[in-house]
């Protein structure tokens, strides 16, 4: 039974893995805030080193730059590429991440960056951030679904080991997506629409499709995905009570999308761009709250009060996206 006195970092059988976090992609971001999850227990997290809103270019100078200070910080963190390294790095208590990009105008076009990122440490990959692209649709853009290119771009990286990711894309892009794809899909970071209505969050029938690939749906932490900016536990629980509802717990993970404060006014940078992050949408509501990984041992012991079992648990804390990410990744 998981002890719910101690911290989810000691229990040794609890793997804890945060999908997906939102630190702002830039080069000069200093990694020392990933001792946040290092420090609350977390064994594994994906940072994005780009977005559809740079230059790909940007994207290679972020990966080059959060590589370098990885492996200059090795005492702590590692660059996980397996599964096999993830289970290493937690038995010597460091904190293993690799890279995600939020959508494909990373490829410039060039279906052969798949293999290049994969090189690097990108261990997933998202279609589109918000808007339509040369490859996919985005969820605050007119619906449309993948281009030849995009389906292109599901079969390399089935080829090539990269978890294929659906979050911030339009439904057609992603019931595509599901569809064409030989490994689980997965949602890294998306709510059930159901629960609070969003274009970032997702619909039952697109929930149902990401189980029937055996994926996973990242619980993101942000306020104003979960309902009425509200990031409890509480509001949390909601969400999860839902997604197990409709397809069960194996279906469930974290993707808490959350980045403690940089030295970066992101609100000015949303306010400059709001083709990407549209009016009506909460993206300006002030004192935006979000789950952090702290919350992870209330949440753990939230679960069990309301009769969750350890296996559901340890799936939800991890379990279930590591399964995703050996299917995905290989050995
Ligand atoms: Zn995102």
């Amino acid at each position: 039974m998981i002890d719910s006195t101690k911290s989810i970092a000691t229990c040794k059988d609890t793997l804890v893995w945060d999908a997906h976090a939102g630190v702002f992609p830039d080069s000069n971001i200093n990694l020392n805030l990933l001792d946040h999850w290092h420090d609350h227990g977390v064994n594994y997290v994906s940072i994005n080193v780009g977005f559809d809103v740079m230059d790909w270019d940007q994207t290679l100078k972020t990966l080059a730059a959060y590589r370098n200070w990885l492996l200059a910080n090795s005492n702590k963190f590692i660059v996980a590429g397996s599964v096999k390294e993830i289970a290493d790095a937690k038995a010597n208590g460091k904190l293993a991440v690799s890279f995600d990009i939020e959508g494909m105008n990373a490829l410039n076009g060039d279906i052969n960056m798949i293999g290049l990122y994969h090189g690097l440490g990108v261990r997933q990959m998202l279609f589109a951030y918000n808007l339509n692209n040369k490859t996919a649709g985005g969820c605050h853009d007119k619906d449309i679904g993948l281009t030849p290119f995009g389906f292109d771009v599901v079969h390399e990286m089935n080829r090539v080991g990269l978890i294929v990711d659906c979050s911030h894309a339009s439904y057609s892009t992603t019931m595509d997506i599901m569809h064409v794809s030989d490994k689980p899909v997965v949602f890294s970071h998306s709510n059930p629409d159901t629960i609070w209505p969003h274009e970032r969050n997702i619909s039952d029938d697109q929930i149902k499709a990401c189980a029937k690939t055996d994926g996973v749906i990242g619980i993101n932490g942000m306020g104003i995905f979960l309902g009425n900016n509200n990031s409890s536990n509480n509001t949390l629980l909601r969400h999860i009570d839902y997604l197990a509802e409709l397809v069960e717990t194996r279906h469930i993970g974290l993707g808490f999308d959350y980045s403690p404060k940089v030295d970066i006014d992101i609100g000015e940078i949303l306010k400059s761009r709001p083709d990407f992050w549209p009016a009506g949408n909460g993206y300006d509501t002030p004192d935006i709250q979000h789950a952090a990984p702290s919350q992870l041992m209330d949440l753990s012991t939230t679960l069990q009060k309301h009769g969750y079992s350890d296996k559901d648990i340890q799936g939800i804390m991890g379990e279930n996206f590591k399964r995703v990410a050996t299917a995905c990744w290989g050995s």
